[in-house]
């Protein structure tokens, strides 16, 4: 199991974790496991799992810890895990990530990227995404495919997610500070933590993740 490669991608939402992960996939050559997408994903298809957490997720609260755990203890079983992953919005609590570590034993986490960027850029930032409903590519609202309603990658729906008006992007920025910004402590007393600015182009994010992850001899 050791050499498993497994980043955790930490930071508000709306500071680019989704758009960096898909990138960095490609990268390493590791999955993207996005909490956040999985559970979208059961909400849309109206499994069981979707139609438990559909109104906890609408309205900006965390779902159970006991619940994600256990996805995404489910998720490292697929054999795409096994070279490692690209946690984003996971672990989101001190729970998560103390279950993390005991989910990955010696084979832990190597790096947690946490990624900068002002509480008024990422309000701004939530407010103006739409997103696909089908393949989950990211657009703006001024962009055609947010005006037309129309994915240009594969067609489907592009929409304004229910959590990203502006009552419940103040409930997830404020549950972020309660519950997740002390994962920031919990990874730096682990010698794990390198904060990125995320305030910058994605291309530009992104050769800054790159470059850390070389300088630490992970890939
Ligand atoms: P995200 O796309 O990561 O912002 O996640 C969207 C929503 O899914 C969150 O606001 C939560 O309701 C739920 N969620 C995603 N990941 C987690 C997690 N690790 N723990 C608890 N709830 C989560």
């Amino acid at each position: 199991m050791s050499g498993r490669l497994n980043l955790v991608v930490l930071g508000k939402q709306g500071a680019g974790k989704g758009t960096q992960c898909k990138r960095l996939v490609e990268e390493y050559a590791i999955p993207h496991v996005s909490t956040g997408d999985i559970l979208r994903a059961a909400v849309k298809a109206g499994t069981p799992l979707g139609l438990e957490v559909a109104g906890v997720m609408n309205a900006g609260a965390l779902v159970s810890d006991e619940l994600v755990i256990r996805l995404v203890d489910e998720r490292f079983k697929e054999a795409d895990a096994q070279r490692g992953a690209l946690l984003d919005g996971f672990p989101r609590t001190l729970a998560q990530a103390e279950a993390l570590e005991a989910l990955l034993g010696d084979d832990g986490i190597k790096l947690c990227i946490n990624l900068e960027v002002p509480i008024d850029l990422v309000t701004a930032r939530l407010s103006s995404r739409r997103v696909c409903q089908e393949c989950g590519a990211i657009y703006k609202d001024t962009d055609i495919e947010a005006i037309s309603g129309t994915c240009a990658n594969c067609g489907g729906d592009v929409i304004q997610r229910v959590d990203d008006q502006p009552d419940a992007i103040r409930k997830r920025l404020e549950t972020y500070e309660r519950d997740t910004a002390p994962l920031l402590s919990f990874y730096e007393s682990r010698g794990l933590l390198v904060t990125v600015d995320g305030d910058q182009s994605p291309d530009d994010v992104t050769k800054a993740i790159k470059a850390v992850v070389h300088e630490k001899g992970l890939a």
